[in-house]
């Protein structure tokens, strides 16, 4: 009956609050009591070029910008931001499972997140888990069995290191999760209608991961989504257990755009909890 239940569907709706504005599936709350927002840039008190709800402090933006963005999010969505728990984000690999002792790391500075990681995993309650993106492929892992969160950051390098699929072994590994229960939500990313890259890194995705090059008028295009849902496929998740936003960061003007914006720009999040 219960995995009746994990099959049901769901998906990624746009929900608008006098704070902010979000993504979220509302049935995954209700019924696995387990919360997943994507944020858009839209209020927020940010200036420009961060305006107005990035949520990261390493973009440049003022650090009591930061923190009252963060402090909207999380009295909007009924969150503890002393439990908010992020990385450093460093388009490695490192996935790390978060215990006690790494509770609310990097909620208010940058200065205590946690180094040199880019997934993050918990089953403990209460503690929303976050990374940020303004491209990258962000993507949230839920058990609702074992009730367990993971966030994951996946740019062109997280993509090519397999990030995603080592989180999933990593659920398996520590949670004994059954990767046909877990349910994946893709965030906002660059879709490859905008991310152009250069023939040397198309080759390289095409050599490894047995890709038709994505070209139009002699330009080489990633389809980063498409890479991480083939890795999580080749993890044995369920192909009816991947949703996603279908939003590219670059043409909707809703989100932050690394690319868009020449770099300097600010993020939005990704974020998991346990409720
Ligand atoms: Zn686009």
């Amino acid at each position: 009956m219960k995995s009746e239940k994990i099959m049901s569907f769901m998906s990624i709706k746009r929900v608008e609050k006098e704070e902010f504005v979000f993504f979220t599936s509302k049935k995954l709350l209700k019924e696995n009591g387990i919360h997943i927002i994507f944020t858009t840039k839209l209020k927020g008190v940010s200036s420009h070029p961060y305006k107005s709800l990035n949520l990261a402090f390493h973009v440049g933006d003022e650090e009591k910008n930061v923190n009252q963005n963060r402090k909207l999010l999380c009295s909007a969505l009924n969150l503890n931001l002393h439990h908010l728990t992020t990385c450093e984000q460093v388009h490695g690999n490192n996935v790390v499972v978060i215990d006690e002792d790494k509770i609310g790391s990097g909620a208010f500075s940058r200065d205590d997140t946690i180094s040199k990681t880019d997934a993050l995993i918990t089953n403990i309650r209460r503690v929303p888990l976050a990374i940020f993106c303004a491209d990258c492929v962000p993507i949230i892992i839920v058990d609702p069995v074992k009730r367990v969160v993971g966030v994951v950051h996946a740019g062109w390098k997280g993509t090519y290191l397999e990030i995603a699929k080592k989180t999933v072994h990593k659920f398996i590994g520590n949670f004994c999760s059954h990767p046909q229960n877990l349910i994946i939500f893709i965030g906002p990313s660059i879709g490859s209608c905008c991310y152009k890259v250069d023939t040397v890194l198309a080759q390289m995705f095409k050599e490894k991961f047995i890709l038709p090059l994505d070209t139009h008028q002699g330009e080489s295009y990633l389809n980063l989504v498409e890479i991480n849902i083939g890795q999580l496929l080749e993890s044995e998740i369920k192909s009816e257990n991947i949703y996603r936003s279908n939003k590219c960061t670059s043409c909707d003007p809703a989100f932050f755009s690394y690319r868009k914006e020449g770099g300097l720009t600010g993020r939005q999040c990704a974020l998991a909890v346990v409720v």
